[in-house]
């Protein structure tokens, strides 16, 4: 079930494992080849951590090097992307359509053999305890076509 409840800093904080709040609300980015599904190409959807919405399907999936789960489409309307100047970088954050929660970033134009030219740079977070990262992985009763397998 997607909460559509706008939440404060604080509803955030309580309900987050400090790890996940740092992420999603503060845009912070998780260390590389730590996220379970990092190489993992089960079928299923990906829902956001902090309200379950659907973000991502599992056949938009694909294998980078990079060391964070990377996708090359989102469920449509799940993002919305934000132009991102921070580092010294001109880039294009993404965030939860439904609760604005930062994902990560999108990287158009790297060369891999995807429909779209884009990688979905996508923190995972789950290599923290908590129950709040327990629901946003998979969906396992979701069922699609087989998992893509690009590389470069
Ligand atoms: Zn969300």
């Amino acid at each position: 079930m997607t909460d559509k409840t706008p939440k404060s800093e604080e509803e955030w904080r309580a309900i987050l494992s400090p790890e996940a709040f740092a992420v999603l609300r503060k845009k912070g980015t998780e260390r590389p080849f730590v996220g379970k599904y990092t190489d993992n190409f089960q079928e299923g959807t990906y829902n956001c951590a902090g309200c379950n919405a659907p973000l991502y399907k599992s056949t938009t999936k694909f294998k980078t090097h990079c060391g964070w789960p990377s996708f090359y489409e989102a469920i449509p309307g799940a993002i919305k992307r934000i132009s991102d100047n921070s580092l010294g970088m001109s880039r294009t954050e993404i965030v939860c359509s439904n609760c604005d929660g930062h994902l990560g970033h999108v990287f158009k134009g790297e060369g891999y053999k995807v429909p779209t030219d884009e990688r979905h740079c996508v923190n995972k977070g789950d290599q923290f305890p908590g129950r709040s990262w327990d629901y946003q992985c998979f969906d396992l009763q979701s069922q699609g076509s087989a998992p893509a397998n690009y590389t470069i």
